[in-house]
């Protein structure tokens, strides 16, 4: 699999993801979307909104705003429980998540435990690999006077905060929560009074709109509402790339039910949303379900399951597909004093919905989706970088290149089909290489096709398209290609 280092580099150097505030020499763990990026990325929101409301009957859609009144915050129990566990190393001064934080034991022949080291992990494999990578020689020896290992997070497997860096072994202070919402001001006096948070999930949002929802669409539960969104986190240890940052983007779906009916909608929902990262062409073999166990669960929750991919730096969450119960509409009710609860006419009873939602994040699947892509070939002896993205998520459809760049007759021809071509989908017109680079220029961002118009166009007024996965060519007609490519892509 490719290694996070070369898909950042590529994603830089061809404008998909560049570091934020860059020339000021970064700031944590933001990224900003290029132009290449921001196609993709609204390609990915495209596809998800036009399979999770667009094409469904029992769906409609949302964009609330991402301040809300504080109290929604108190009744979400964010303002109350929203934190992590955070220590802090005296020595190195870096701050950590207490319950990332793994330790490993040597173990002698006779049972002897004794700490060897620490590391900032995704699970214990990957926690025994970086701390045994640090000091080869040493466990070698151990190894051979027959010593083995134990892992241990401390503060699932026993509740207590670990006690040594897993940097450099210096003593950490005892662990404290953390709030993670981003605390603001309403206007221009910063006294408590005026205390808002920007939203950390979308979701509340949907839940303090759903009777002005329901009321004026007219939905019959079971309904859902679903948003895209900002949301912000100040994480204790962002990272990964794109894959967890402080500021990032939700797809997140609120679906109402009928109690007793949460949980055959539950499965339904997870199957749909396997479905489609499946459809838009992930690999089977790198997604795998996780259900959260019940010590994990959140306290609203009745069941959780997560989507995870095989990123480089290990198996990690896409997307929670969650029961969330009636917890959220009966909090609202209570904090708000509003009646949430739905009138069922058909069975003429009353009942506060429970709720699944299945929560999704844009960046992490726009990254899944671009590392999933990513291909390297042979081809006649030279190395070929291929992203081989889904036809819908390709941020540009087809390049169109003149044969020779200085021959005005073909240079007109080219750039008026990529002018036309352009109307109903994104295109490029390129002249500035060789054919063969131009090619590999657009296999490196996943354009689907490349059409060349040659000297033999100016004859019979045909161009070259050549597949980017087949690397097959064909000769069509000018005037057909655009039909041709729209009838391959389908409805995008
Ligand atoms: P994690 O365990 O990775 O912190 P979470 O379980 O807290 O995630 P949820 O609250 O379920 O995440 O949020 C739903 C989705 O939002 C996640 O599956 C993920 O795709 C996305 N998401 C959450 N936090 C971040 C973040 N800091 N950066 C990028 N995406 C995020």
């Amino acid at each position: 699999m490719v290694d996070m280092d070369t898909i950042v580099s590529l994603c830089k150097r061809r404008g998909f993801i560049f570091q934020n505030s860059e020339i000021y020499g970064g700031i944590g763990s933001t990224w900003d979307y290029g132009p290449l990026g921001v196609e993709m990325k609204n390609n990915v929101k495209a596809a998800w909104w036009k399979a999770v409301v667009r094409n469904r009957e029992d769906m409609v859609g949302l964009d609330a705003a991402i301040l809300m009144h504080p109290r929604v915050w108190e009744a979400s129990g964010h303002v109350q429980g929203f934190s992590d566990p955070l220590v802090d190393c005296k020595e190195c001064k870096q701050r950590f998540r207490a319950d990332q934080v793994f330790e490993v034991y040597a173990v002698s022949p006779d049972g002897k435990e004794e700490y060897f080291g620490g590391a900032l992990a995704q699970d214990q494999g990957d926690a025994l690999n970086q701390v045994r990578s640090k000091t080869p020689g040493k466990v070698k020896e151990l190894e051979k006077k027959g010593f083995t290992w134990a892992v241990r997070q401390p503060m699932t497997d026993g509740y207590v905060a670990p006690k040594k860096c897993p940097l450099c072994g210096g003593e950490l202070t005892e662990s404290r929560q953390f709030n993670l919402m981003f605390k603001t001001f309403m206007g221009p006096v910063e006294e408590e009074a005026a205390v808002t948070y920007l939203r950390p999930e979308t979701a509340q949002g949907i839940f303090a709109n759903f009777k002005n929802v329901q009321m004026s669409s007219r939905k019959k539960v079971p309904f859902g509402i679903a948003q895209i969104g900002k949301s912000f986190r100040n994480e204790i240890t962002p990272g990964n790339f794109t894959f967890r940052t402080r500021e990032f983007e939700q797809m997140e779906i609120e679906f109402f039910v009928k109690p007793g009916t949460d949980e055959e909608w539950h499965k339904r929902w997870m199957d749909d949303r396997w479905n489609w990262y499946l459809n838009l062409g992930m690999t089977p073999e790198r997604l795998r379900w996780r259900e959260h166990g019940k010590d994990e669960l959140a306290f609203y929750s009745k069941a959780t399951s997560d989507i995870e991919y095989l990123f480089p730096f290990g198996w990690s969450e896409l997307e929670g597909i969650a029961n969330r119960t009636d917890y959220d509409l009966k909090r609202h009710m209570e904090y708000s004093g509003k009646d949430l609860s739905y009138f069922d006419e058909t069975d003429n009873e009353s009942f506060v919905p429970y709720v699944i939602e299945p929560s999704g994040g844009v960046d992490r699947a726009t990254l899944a989706f671009l590392i999933d892509a990513y291909n390297e070939e042979e081809v006649r002896g030279e190395k070929r970088v291929v992203l081989k993205l889904n036809k819908d998520l390709a941020p540009i459809k087809a390049a169109v290149f003149p044969l020779k760049r200085n021959e005005p007759r073909i240079v007109e021809i080219a750039k008026n089909l990529a002018a036309d071509l352009r109307q109903t989908f994104s295109a490029q017109y390129d002249d500035t290489g060789s054919i063969g680079k131009l090619y590999r220029r657009q296999d490196e961002i996943g354009t689907l096709w490349g059409i060349t118009v040659d000297f033999q166009s100016l004859e019979d007024q045909t161009v070259t398209l050549r597949d980017r996965d087949t690397m097959e060519q064909i000769r069509v007609p000018i005037d057909g290609v655009k039909k041709m490519l729209v009838e391959k892509m389908g409805s995008c």
